[in-house]
């Protein structure tokens, strides 16, 4: 068996934190982890917020339902950040209030949704380019993020959300968190002249 019962109550542990402290709300949202061409993942249409370990979908990494419940519908997604980063070994994606308001605003940069305001986002984010509109679960949405996958393994997905990859489902869940939270102060800031790091002092970050 690829996933240990270790690996499935993670993924629960996590999922129910999220949805605890209303980072996505309903059945929105998902989480996976990849372990050895194989991925385990949120079922279709289930709140973070009550996941069974014993029913999570499990899926080669070409998409075919090993077990479980039916995956999410939003796994190809998943799919295409992990084709895009063989090393990230987990992918989380919300649909989190204020990075989904960020998502929304008519003039953002495709490159990078949001400004360096802390170290943290640098850490953690790094850049966040924007995938244009197209309807969920859709071939054409996941033509957009595999084009713009390869450029990062942070997403922020037009009036939709937010899809991270990293090495473990905590860097992961950390990501889409630190999305949310520099989207709310993104928005408080709105309209005030502030400081955001410079190029540089993000970079230093970066890479340390
Ligand atoms: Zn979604």
């Amino acid at each position: 068996m690829t996933f240990s019962r270790a690996d499935r109550d993670l993924l629960v542990r996590i999922g129910a934190a999220l949805y605890d402290r209303g980072l996505t709300p309903g059945r929105t949202g998902n989480l996976s982890l990849a372990s050895h061409g194989q991925v385990l993942a949120t079922p279709s249409g289930v709140s973070l917020g009550r996941l069974d370990p014993e029913r999570l979908s499990v899926v080669s990494v070409d998409g075919t339902h090993l077990g479980g419940d039916p995956p999410t519908k939003e796994l190809p997604l998943h799919l295409a950040l992990y084709r895009n980063h063989p090393t990230s070994r987990a992918v989380a994606h919300l649909h989190s209030t204020h990075a989904v308001a960020v998502s929304c605003l008519e003039s953002l940069s495709e490159f990078d949704a949001l400004p360096t305001i802390t170290p943290y986002y640098a850490m953690r984010v790094g850049r966040l380019p924007v995938v244009d509109y197209a309807a969920p679960g859709s071939a054409h949405l996941l033509s957009l993020v595999e084009s713009l996958a390869v450029t990062s393994r942070c997403l922020l997905m037009r009036n939709h959300g937010s899809i991270a990859a990293a090495a473990d489902l905590e860097s992961a869940a950390d990501a889409v968190e630190e999305i949310e939270e520099t989207s709310r102060l993104f928005l408080m800031l709105e309209g005030r002249r502030s400081r955001p790091l410079s190029d540089e002092q993000a970079a230093a970050i970066r890479s340390e």
